[in-house]
């Protein structure tokens, strides 16, 4: 049996982005930007008004107040799409419309909230002049020429998915068309003597084709173009004829016939056409499945088609679409987050997990009181479909797991949330162990310190074994616990401190959300066991002996020489165990994405 992620590995390395075309922008959503996107104008392109009102000299409102209004000779009005045709002058104003251009010499805008014209207008006086009732500041409710984007600026990256916000900008940025990576034509075949057509009278021995349909909805919800190719029967000849209409596509996707049955031709077919991988994948539902590529002869040329042959019971089809076929096309479409959005929720039911595989169980996930929970939606079996329409998520038990107990935490994939657009920020972590004595906490103050002087907000873990003390006696917070509190906060104005009573004792995963999104850096004392990289400190009156196995680590620390491949630090010199975390840690996380202003990249 072949993992979850190695099945995917093999599937995604066949699996090609596709070529860009240029399209209308209203046609571009959710596909990929391909080419980055400059302004060639300024936007807004002049100062304007951001109010209905008058525009003025800010220094003629000097003074003013609703007791002691200063006066202007009104000269004339502005509205949005016109452009002034006078200027303001010492002592006069215009009157304003929301996003009309600002007349030369004005240099504020006074909404007409703050002026008397309402009073004016109902006593049926002289709209010729207008009394101002506050002092404006230079600049107020005035939108500068440029400001959201100017001339030249790069607005929208290459490789950016286009949503209608971005949408919205291109058409703000005078363009009709962008050029996007196309979407991928997926061509779906159902195989199968029981099958016939949904539009058939249901005859003895036969089912409806529904598979055919679950994935061409789910093909066009991820934004590809399914090509209904029909039913194949279990001969030979019709899988043949079948496919061969397929190979104008970009990938072909068949429904059942991948398992043992005897009728199951599929692959006799499929190793005739190309090169073909039967796997039995370690989850539940969806064990057999199927992927190769068909060849086809264009002139001189053969086309490769990947092929993804999904098992036929209705369930397993649509989990194994979900876990192959969804990250396939979102790669051709030149998507770079190809996970399903995922969380951690509560389970409700206990889940048994019996034959030692990844198992997805459907869950209906619903928000209470601050978290997820999620529960069971009745039967199981791979041939219930209708737990798949109660379930919004896909409860994800480890392979390596038993099961779980109703109350415990489980990821879960969200079935109908869209996909994510940028990466999570992953906080840069990593782990300072030792031997006890070793000094694993001078580095840490040292490193604290070192990357606090670089200009980083660092996050500092430590693990306890010992348990730990609530402040203390007599404080309010140790009554609070004292008195049976499960959670005790306190908090003031620089700095908040959160116990809580555990159970059973967090892993690093658990905890890091506790801590928070904000940092640079996460620096960890112990949590040995933990997968976070590790650096060890060594020392040599210790032993020549290194606690971690050499793959756990990133780096030794050491005041010795080790005969070891590991990266060697020197101990006492902070700067180079700094310089390599930076390096190793926190650049790498961050090479990608755009470094927050005012924050060194490096040194
Ligand atoms: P197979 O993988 O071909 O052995 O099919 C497994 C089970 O899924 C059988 O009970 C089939 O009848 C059912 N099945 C296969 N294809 C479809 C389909 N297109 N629509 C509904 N059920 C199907
Ligand atoms: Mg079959």
């Amino acid at each position: 049996m072949i993992s979850v992620e190695e099945a995917l590995g093999k599937i995604l390395s066949y699996v090609e982005v596709l070529e860009p075309e240029q399209k209308p922008i209203l046609d571009c959503l959710g596909q990929v930007l391909a080419e980055d996107i400059y302004s060639d104008i300024d936007i807004p392109p002049l100062d304007n008004s951001a109010m209905d009102g008058y525009a003025l000299r800010a220094q003629d409102t000097r003074g003013a107040s609703e007791s002691s209004p200063r006066y202007l000779v009104v000269v004339g009005e502005v509205a949005a799409g016109s452009m002034p045709t006078k200027d303001v002058m010492p002592g006069t104003a215009i009157r304003i419309m929301t996003g009309a251009p600002l007349p030369e010499g004005a240099d504020a805008v006074v909404r007409f909230e703050d002026t008397d014209e309402v009073n004016r207008k109902s006593s049926g006086g002289d709209l010729s002049q207008i009394g101002i009732l506050c002092q404006a500041k230079k600049g107020l409710h005035i939108r500068g020429g440029g400001e959201d984007i100017a001339k030249g600026d790069l607005v929208l990256r290459n490789g950016k998915v286009l949503r209608p916000q971005e949408i919205g900008v291109l058409a703000s940025l005078g363009r009709s068309t962008a050029l996007v990576i196309r979407r991928p034509i997926v061509a779906i075949l159902a195989t199968g003597d029981e099958l016939i057509g949904v539009d058939q009278p249901l005859a003895p021995g036969k089912i409806y084709n529904s598979n055919t349909y679950t994935i061409a909805a789910e093909v066009s919800r991820y934004g590809g173009i399914p090509k209904i190719l029909g039913i194949g029967r279990d001969s030979v000849q019709s899988l043949t004829e079948k496919i061969d209409e397929g190979l104008d596509a970009d990938m072909l996707i068949t429904s059942g016939g991948v398992s043992k049955g005897d009728y199951d031709r599929v692959k006799d077919v499929l190793a005739e056409h190309g090169e073909i991988g039967f796997w039995a994948v370690c989850m539940k539902p969806g064990k057999p499945l199927a992927f190769g590529v068909i060849k086809k002869m264009e002139g001189v040329r053969t086309k490769k088609v990947p092929h993804l042959g999904l098992p036929g019971n209705p369930v397993s089809s649509m989990v194994t679409f979900e876990q192959f076929a969804r990250p396939a096309i979102l790669k051709m479409m030149g998507k770079k987050i190809l996970a399903k959005p995922a969380i951690r929720a509560i389970i409700e039911d206990d889940v048994v997990n019996t034959d030692g595989r990844r198992l997805f169980a459907r869950v209906s996930v619903t928000k209470r009181g601050g978290g997820y929970h999620a529960s069971v939606t009745g039967p199981q079996g791979s041939g219930v479909f209708t737990s798949m329409t109660r379930a919004n998520g896909l409860a994800v038990i480890p392979e390596n797991s038993k099961g779980v107990k109703a109350g415990d935490m489980v990821e879960v994939q969200m079935l109908d949330w869209g996909e994510e657009q940028d990466e999570v920020k992953k906080l840069p972590i990593v782990s300072i162990v030792g031997k006890s004595q070793s000094g694993k906490t001078v580095l840490m103050e040292q490193l604290i310190a070192e990357f606090k002087k670089r200009g980083y907000k660092v996050a500092a873990l430590k693990h306890s074994r010992g348990g730990i003390e609530i402040d203390h006696p007599g404080k309010d917070s140790w009554r609070y616990s004292q008195a049976g509190g499960d959670a005790v906060l306190i908090s003031s104005p620089d700095k908040l401190a959160f116990f809580k009573n555990l159970n059973h004792e967090l892993s690093i995963e658990e905890i890091m959300p506790i801590v928070g999104p904000e940092f640079d850096l996460v620096l960890v004392e112990g949590f040995k066991k933990s997968k976070i990289p590790k650096i060890e400190v060594h020392r040599k009156k210790l032993g020549d002996d290194i606690l971690c196995s050499p793959e756990e680590l990133s780096a030794v620390v050491t005041d010795g020489s080790l005969d070891t491949d590991i990266v060697q630090l020197p101990w006492g010199d902070t700067v180079t165990v700094a310089d390599f975390i930076e390096k190793t840690f926190v650049l790498k996380s961050q090479s990608s994405a755009f470094l927050p202003p005012g924050r060194k990249k490096g040194r």
